[in-house]
């Protein structure tokens, strides 16, 4: 199936199932903003879980905070975010449609990389065996000329980012003749910095109101709360400060569903460090977190690494954890090692020492930084992306089931009574009622069991009971695994031992 198909499935079961909701519907919705139903609150929750616990529970010197979105206006001035968190935009005058300027020049370059692959892909069939990749791309006349194309695009596109150079950044987009993807025009407006901070007024007009900002990140709120948590909990550098919130950003491009949203959800962690050591620190959260995404199961070649030529202001190293989305590889996580840069700024703007004193080197010093920065939202994505799968079964008929690991899927168990007499109703009850403290199980008794099946797979259900006549008699149940369909018969009070491990958190823990 095509990517795009895929794409639009995924988006109309969301919907369907109480995944996903646009939101403000009733009104024809507001763009780039998203309501999570009664199923997509259960899985980001489950996310979240699984994120703190390996954050907060399992590193002794982590702890999280949940800091105010609303913050003094003077903050975003010393981030950086007043000056410099603009997206470069421009306009397609044809067909009146906004683009980043950068992302249509990085669009561009993946494009011609694509046409690289191909060329190897062609390559390996026909050599088998004796193929040498690096040897074809040293030598084969079109890869070499493609790359040329990329390298010399790159190396323009990074003079361009450092030097804030608009007028360089529109050349760049005529010399690649880099069409408008809706009509195919190349007749562009210049490139325009624009602002992604939304902003509001606190206070009445008559108290003189402030101007203030909708945070664009939650790390700030961090930042600014370094030498509270250090002091309060007397923590030793190296230490983190975890947090999950909301963030907002006024996104110029913004209609991949909830890759790109304008009200999303960050989950943050500040590692605080002796300056020095970031690269080693760099390098740990790496690999910590990676393995924190392949400890769910899904499979390797999904994610990969792209390290950043083009670093933000305040970062001296940075990687993004890709993920393979159906919009193809994108950013799903960030990892920066941000410096001194913003607890510096912080001191300057602020007026206030937010100096560490190192009882081990007996020094004081302003604490590196390197953070670990996902989207929620987008780590929402990812899951349910890669869980939606449709299968042909061998009774010639067709089911849709989310492979959600069992660790986040929203309902861990549904209770189903075969019908809804013979007392089968009031036993499933009673089974339901043992078990709901521990686990989210869902009662239905409605339509028949095959279709109930199916509803549960459509959600991710990963087992479900079923109680029949049988198990009026020797107390035994029907348990159905959703992956496998396989159906075991097993008594009551096995259930819980079951199903504990497969779906609890701490297997997933234990694993990282
Ligand atoms: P992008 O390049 O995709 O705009 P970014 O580099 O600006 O992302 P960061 O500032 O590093 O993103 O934010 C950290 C994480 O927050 C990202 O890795 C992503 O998962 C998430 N994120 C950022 N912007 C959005 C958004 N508009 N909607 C949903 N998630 C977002």
């Amino acid at each position: 199936m095509v990517p795009d198909d895929i794409f639009k499935k995924i988006i109309a079961h969301s919907k369907e199932y109480g995944f996903i909701f646009p939101s403000s519907e009733i009104y024809d919705g507001l763009s780039a903003v998203y309501d999570y139903g009664q199923y997509g609150a259960e899985l980001k929750n489950n996310i979240k879980e699984y994120w703190w616990n390996a954050m907060v529970r399992l590193n002794e010197n982590i702890v999280g905070i949940d800091s105010a979105i609303f913050m003094h206006p003077e903050i975003w001035k010393a981030s950086g975010h007043v000056g410099a968190f603009n997206d470069p935009l421009i306009d397609n005058k044809d067909s009146k449609k906004r683009y980043r300027a950068d992302v249509l020049i990085e669009e561009y370059m993946q494009k011609i990389e694509g046409k690289i692959e191909k060329e190897i892909v062609k390559a390996k069939k026909r050599f088998g065996e004796d193929f040498n990749e690096e040897q074809f791309r040293n030598t084969n006349p079109r890869v070499l000329a493609n790359q040329k194309k990329i390298d010399e695009t790159n190396k323009r596109f990074i003079f361009a980012l450092e030097n804030d150079d608009l007028k360089e950044m529109k050349q760049i987009i005529l010399d690649s003749e880099i069409a408008c993807p809706f009509s195919g025009s190349k007749s562009w407006t210049d490139v325009r910095q624009f602002n992604l901070m939304f902003s509001t007024q606190i206070g009445s007009i008559s108290e003189g109101a402030n101007t203030i900002y909708l945070r664009p990140e939650t790390a700030q709120g961090i930042f600014v709360n370094y030498l509270n948590v250090q002091k309060s909990g007397r923590m030793k550098v190296p230490f983190g400060i975890a947090q999950i919130g909301k963030a907002f950003r006024n996104e110029i491009v913004a209609r991949q569903f909830i890759f790109r949203m304008r009200e999303f959800e960050q989950m943050e962690m500040q590692f605080f460090i002796r300056p020095g050591e970031e690269m080693k620190w760099f390098e740990y959260w790496k690999g910590a977190r990676m393995k924190w995404h392949k400890a769910l199961g899904i499979e390797d070649n999904k994610f990969r690494y792209h390290d950043h030529d083009n670093l933000a202001h305040y970062a001296n190293a940075a990687t993004d954890i890709e993920f393979d989305f159906p919009i193809g590889f994108k950013e799903l996580e960030g990892i920066h090692s941000r410096t001194d840069f913003d607890l510096v700024q912080h001191q300057e703007h602020s007026g206030k020492k937010l100096q560490y004193f190192d009882n081990e080197t007996n020094k004081s010093y302003v604490p590196y930084v390197v953070e670990t920065s996902i989207g929620l939202d987008r780590m929402f994505l990812a899951i349910i992306s890669n869980a939606y799968t449709e299968e042909k079964l061998e009774d010639g008929t067709e089911r849709v089931v989310l492979k959600i690991p069992p660790q986040l899927a929203p309902v861990k168990l549904a209770v189903l009574p075969l019908i809804k007499k013979d007392g089968l109703p009031e036993k499933a009850r009673e089974i339901m009622n043992n078990l709901k403290l521990e686990f989210n199980c869902q009662y239905e008794e409605k339509d028949s069991i095959g279709r109930r099946y199916r509803r549960q797979d459509a959600i991710g259900t990963p087992f479900c009971v079923t109680i029949d006549h049988q198990s009026m008699e020797d107390n035994t149940v029907t348990l159905r695994y959703r992956d496998s369909m396989k159906q075991d018969r097993i008594s009551v009070s096995e259930i819980g031992e079951i199903i504990r491990d497969k779906v609890s958190i701490n297997t997933l823990l234990k694993n990282l």
